[in-house]
């Protein structure tokens, strides 16, 4: 925490897109919001957390939908379900409380026809500002009740929420639309302050306005037509700005040489057939995709995409193999200890058939063992090296190492910089279970290749999916009692605290212990959370792979990678508390062996639930489509984020919706080929790249 100019302690910013600060903007921009009339300490706190905190950001925070034209009527004439205006004073107000912690504002209505009693929920503050004779404009629709239900409303003439196309903004419970709306109003008045990236000529031959009128054009339109004018040129820089810079990373890499490691060899033949199954078509298709790329001698970048549990694993072995079969070394890093550890199990066994050297290297290891096997890899003793991320970065060098598999890495490329310095890099495989529609990924990552799993071994049955509120839980553990006396194995995910892991692991081991004398009594039943000492983690993995733990109880560190085939069985506790992309992750746990899978979800009550969590829920229940519910999670969020594109290092966007900008991506790829950015635009790519590095 900083103390700001203002004396009050601000928070971090989030990595905003695109970077406001540096795009040189008269000062007026950066005007902290609290310069604005009847914005003071609490409020500035309370924007901050929206990621608003000067003028500038105020224009760039988009408006996610607006209000429909809809008809001013006399409230005589008001009939049927339609949503309509309506003009009148205000001739008495109440607010009542009902049962459920509601409750409700009623608010009697006149214009020259007529009365109604206008209907608010759980806005209490609505009958204190509208006294009586206070003149209002109302948008809403008739009730079932003869009520008029409100959606937003307007005092005096001044019709700003209520006329057609009103933007309505993201907001919090802590800002109101409202506010948001007339804070954004006062911010426009600066509009013409905001500077242009793009070159005159550009902007004509595309046919994009104005950055400033965009914006004004986003916040203020006549119609729909013009607001979405505005928002893709928007997205056209934003596009923009992201292409520059992996033309730049890519003319970066094109320089480097990598070994060329010729044609698949006799051990990738043998590690074929120690495989206790055959690979799958798809596995096939992403081993030739990536043959063909370490055949050449400049470095490998290619992106394997596969839903959690399509086998990546099986093809990132076969990758390192082949670095292995040229006498030079293969790494295989993950971003967490217990996955580090998790692939060192999966391979260790069939690369001792293999008569292949693999040491694995996490911070659990006694200084000792650490040093033995960074000396075996240095010497070229041993041919893989199998760690977290950081550790192999860090302190490992390798004799020869000819071939980097990253696993769930969460930024791409940063880790070849030391190595492109030298002129020389390893061929690099990463590879995620985020899901990315193919055709995007291709155009986002520009140059990284893509391959992809797209579906499955075939052994698999689709996990059954279920959504039951807390009060039904009992249900869930008796179902789970049934599965575990027929052998198999089961995950119970806590509940998703913010605070600190500390924290999470108390609440972990308390829920173990409950269990254990309640629901899951007579059950071997053991607790996986970030605090464990990393000796009793491997310990754990290893006895609930071996069966002799009938139940893990975990908190989200079980996120990534952990694989027991056995385990066909999840309850995921307070499951409305997770996001669509996290719980998608859970549920990859089970679901990895033959045997029907199951992933029970246990919510609070459904009326205590936004209809947002709702729906999250539900989707999970309808899919396990990875790549259908990045779509859903996309639409269900309204804004330009794709499941975990922050994961992949791009910040999201504000403005561009991947799915619909499609062409406005190419485009935006072709420019970027031949333009020689200026100042401002150069100052945003820097940013945008540098801010993605830094995270790394
Ligand atoms: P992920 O893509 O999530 O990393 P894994 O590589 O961990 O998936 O594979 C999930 C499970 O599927 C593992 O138990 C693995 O042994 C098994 N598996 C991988 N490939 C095949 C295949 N071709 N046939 C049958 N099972 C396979
Ligand atoms: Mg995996």
């Amino acid at each position: 925490m900083t103390r700001g100019p203002s004396g009050f302690a601000s928070v971090d910013p989030p990595p905003a897109w695109p970077p406001t600060r540096s795009s040189a903007g008269p000062a007026k921009l950066e005007r902290g919001v609290e310069t604005l009339a009847g914005v003071g300490p609490t409020l500035a706190r309370k924007l901050a957390r929206l990621g608003v905190r000067s003028v500038g950001e105020l224009l760039l925070h988009r408006p996610h939908r607006y209000e429909e034209a809809a008809p001013e009527r006399p409230i005589r004439d008001l009939s049927g379900e339609d949503e309509v205006a309506i003009a009148g004073t205000v001739v008495r107000a109440s607010s009542r409380r009902t049962a459920r912690r509601l409750t409700v504002q009623n608010v009697r209505i006149r214009d020259e026809t007529g009365e109604i009693d206008a209907v608010w929920f759980n806005q209490p503050w609505v009958a204190d500002r509208l006294t009586p004779g206070t003149s209002v404009r109302l948008r809403g629709s008739l009730s079932r009740r003869g009520g008029f239900q409100v959606r937003s409303y307007d005092v005096g003439d001044d019709a700003r929420a209520t006329a057609d196309f009103a933007p309505v903004y993201p907001a919090t419970e802590d800002v109101t639309p409202q506010r948001l709306r007339a804070l954004v109003e006062h911010a426009l008045a600066d509009v013409d302050a905001v500077p242009d990236a793009l070159p005159a000529a550009l902007r004509q031959v595309e046919g994009l306005p104005l950055r400033r009128d965009a914006l004004a054009a986003i916040h203020r339109p006549r119609d729909l037509g013009e607001a979405e004018t505005g928002r893709r040129r928007l997205a056209f820089e934003e596009l923009l700005v992201l292409q520059l810079g992996i033309a730049g990373r890519a003319r970066e890499r094109e320089a480097a040489i990598a070994p060329p490691l010729g044609e698949p060899g006799e051990l990738v033949a043998r590690y074929r057939t120690v495989l206790p199954f055959a690979l799958t078509p798809e596995q096939e298709g992403a081993i030739r995709e990536l043959d063909a790329d370490l055949a050449r001698p400049v470095p490998m970048q290619r992106l394997l995409q596969g839903d959690v549990g399509s086998g990546k694993t099986v093809v990132a072995l076969y990758a390192v193999l082949r670095a292995v079969e040229n006498r030079r070394q293969g790494a295989l890093m993950a971003p967490t200890e217990t996955l580090a550890e998790q692939h060192f199990l999966t391979i260790e066994g069939l690369c001792a058939e293999l008569g292949v050297r693999v040491v694995l290297l996490t911070s659990a290891l006694r200084t000792k063992e650490r040093t033995a096997a960074r000396a075996a890899l240095a010497a070229g003793d041993a041919e893989i090296a199998v760690g977290t991320h950081a550790l192999i970065q860090e302190e490992v060098e390798f004799a020869d190492l000819a071939v980097a598999v990253v696993d769930e890495q969460h930024r791409f490329g940063v880790e070849q910089r030391a190595a492109l310095a030298e002129g020389r890099a390893p061929h690099v495989l990463h590879m995620t279970a985020t899901p990315i529609p193919r055709t995007l990924a291709l155009t986002v990552y520009g140059d990284l290749r893509v391959s992809e799993i797209s579906r499955p071994p075939a052994n698999r049955k689709p996990i059954v999916t279920g959504w039951i509120p807390e009060a039904r839980a009992s249900e869930a553990y008796t179902r789970l009692r049934r599965l575990l006396e027929d052998g198999r194995q089961a995950y119970v995910v806590c509940p998703l605290i913010e605070e600190s892991e500390t924290s999470r692991a108390r609440a972990a081991e308390q829920e173990a212990e409950r269990l254990k004398a309640g629901e899951l009594r007579g059950f071997r039943v053991g607790c996986l959370h970030g605090r464990l000492k990393p000796v009793d983690r491997r310990e754990l993995m290893r006895a609930f792979k071996a069966r002799e733990l009938d139940v893990l109880v975990a908190t989200t560190v079980i996120e990534v990678g952990v694989d027991v085939p056995n385990a066909t069985v999840m309850i995921v506790q307070e499951a409305d508390r997770f996001g669509l992309a996290q719980l998608h992750q859970l549920r990859g746990r089970v679901g990895r062996g033959a045997e029907q899978s199951y992933c029970l979800l246990v919510s609070r009550a459904a009326d205590e639930l936004t209809e947002n969590a709702q729906e999250r829920l539900q989707a999970m229940v309808d899919t396990i489509d990875g790549f259908e519910l990045a779509e859903r999670d996309l639409e269900l969020r309204g804004e330009g984020q794709l499941l975990g594109t922050r994961q992949h290092g791009l910040s999201d966007f504000r403005f561009t919706r991947l799915r619909a900008d499609r062409s406005l991506l190419e485009r935006a790829k072709e420019v970027a080929e031949s333009l020689e950015p200026g100042p401002l635009l150069q100052a945003q790519v820097d940013e945008v790249f540098a801010a993605g590095d830094a995270a790394a």
